[in-house]
């Protein structure tokens, strides 16, 4: 079972190319579907040929010898790529095998204008639509469209020379609507069955795509170390609540955290401790966000807590639960002494003209909680 995923995933897997997928698809399926017909004309041949009374052979022999020719043609085209690598020549070698060799072949032998092999050629035409570029395509498109009027045509014109599979037998009225449908079958499952792979291809795709637009997203807005929003993301976050302010008069407050002593706790313990503490804080703050809360890096080892709606007075009340947290917070067994931070609170207020002053604010109030001996929070309320 693991293999045949295998082979399924070398042939048709989404790490190939569409075109060596539908190349794959038309050789090996333009064999099996040869090994088919092989199998399929013989046992129609046989009981036609039994009841007429005349030999299986004499009418059996060129349709056999043009299906299992074409098995090993198609075969060969797949691995005359699989050596040479050369996919644009083993398509075109593949297009020619089915729309001037198997089809014609077939028609030939087989089928005859009055037979289902017509509708044959349309899976010719498709295929090529399919597999080329557009100027090759163009001109094989013409070329086959030529020729297959050509068999209309001539078959039509000396029905002894190329309706060959016709005048052998005159085919039992059962046999001829077997035939029919059997043809009908085949084309309409190939191409349903092709037309679906090109959906399903089309599907996986777009589906990729989204994610990696969504994780584009994400690394155009996020800080990688600690998962927190970036500043470019920041300002723009806080001007959309200042707008919204200003259209609903809700408030809107911003906490500015610096970790104290940092510098202290990278000497003591190493960078690569000091990054846990970013990344362990950074958890913290966004363990205490609401909706519509966010979080930013500021800076180094500065993050920014932006709440819309929140007063300063409940911005300030959520700071110092934040700082106690903090405090109480192990964030690396290695570390011997408590992390603190110390914090700025600053509410919106409309003389404010650009996002920097607010954020100058609270910057302010941060200063002072480092002046007056830091792991504390200060706001407008505090300086009263
Ligand atoms: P204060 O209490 O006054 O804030 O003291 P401090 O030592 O924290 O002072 P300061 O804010 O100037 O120092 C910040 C330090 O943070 C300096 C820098 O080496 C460190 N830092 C900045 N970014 C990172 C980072 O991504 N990882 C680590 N491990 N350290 C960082
Ligand atoms: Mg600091
Ligand atoms: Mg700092």
């Amino acid at each position: 079972m693991e293999k045949l995923k295998n082979i399924y995933t070398n042939l048709f897997g989404e790490q190939l190319p569409l075109k060596e997928r539908f190349f794959h698809f038309a050789a090996l399926g333009g064999s099996l579907a040869s090994l088919l017909a092989t199998a399929a004309s013989a046992i129609s041949i046989y009981r036609v040929a039994n009841s007429l009374g005349v030999s299986f052979w004499s009418i059996g022999l060129p349709g056999m010898v043009i299906c299992f020719t074409c098995v090993v043609f198609f075969l060969l085209t797949f691995f005359i790529f699989k050596i040479t690598k050369n996919l644009k020549f083993s398509i075109l070698l593949c297009l020619v095998g089915l729309n001037f060799v198997l089809f014609p072949g077939l028609f030939l032998t087989v089928g005859g204008i009055g037979s289902g092999m017509p509708i044959y050629f349309v899976m010719g035409l498709v295929f090529t639509v399919l597999m080329l570029d557009t100027k090759p395509m163009i001109i094989m498109f013409i070329i086959e469209s030529i020729w297959y009027a050509l068999i209309f045509y001539f078959s039509g014109r000396y029905p002894e020379v190329f309706n060959l599979g016709t005048p052998f037998f005159v085919m039992p009225e059962w046999a001829m609507y077997l035939d029919e449908a059997m043809d009908f079958f085949t084309v309409a499952i190939s191409t349903s069955v092709l037309v679906k792979v090109l959906a399903v291809c089309f599907e996986i795709q777009q589906k990729r795509t989204n994610e990696l637009l969504k994780q584009l997203e994400e690394l155009s807005v996020k800080d990688p170390l600690s998962g927190a929003y970036n500043r470019r993301f920041l300002l723009k976050y806080i001007e959309s609540g200042i707008e919204k302010h200003k259209e609903t008069n809700a408030p809107i407050s911003i906490i500015m955290f610096d970790i104290d002593k940092f510098k202290r706790v990278n000497d003591d313990f190493g960078h690569l401790v000091g990054d846990d503490v970013i990344k362990g804080f950074s958890e913290v703050l966004m363990n205490s966000c609401r909706n519509y809360d966010v979080v930013a890096r500021y800076g180094g080892e500065e993050f920014i807590l932006v709440m819309p709606g929140a007063s300063e007075e409940t911005a300030y009340a959520r700071a110092e639960q934040i700082r106690k947290t903090v405090e109480n917070t192990e964030f690396s067994p290695e570390i011997n002494r408590p992390i603190t931070v110390s914090g700025g609170v600053a509410g919106y207020v409309s003389t404010f003209k650009t996002v920097e002053e607010f954020i100058a604010v609270a910057d302010e109030h941060l200063y002072t909680a480092k002046e007056t001996g830091r792991n504390k929070i200060v706001w407008n309320g505090s300086l009263d």
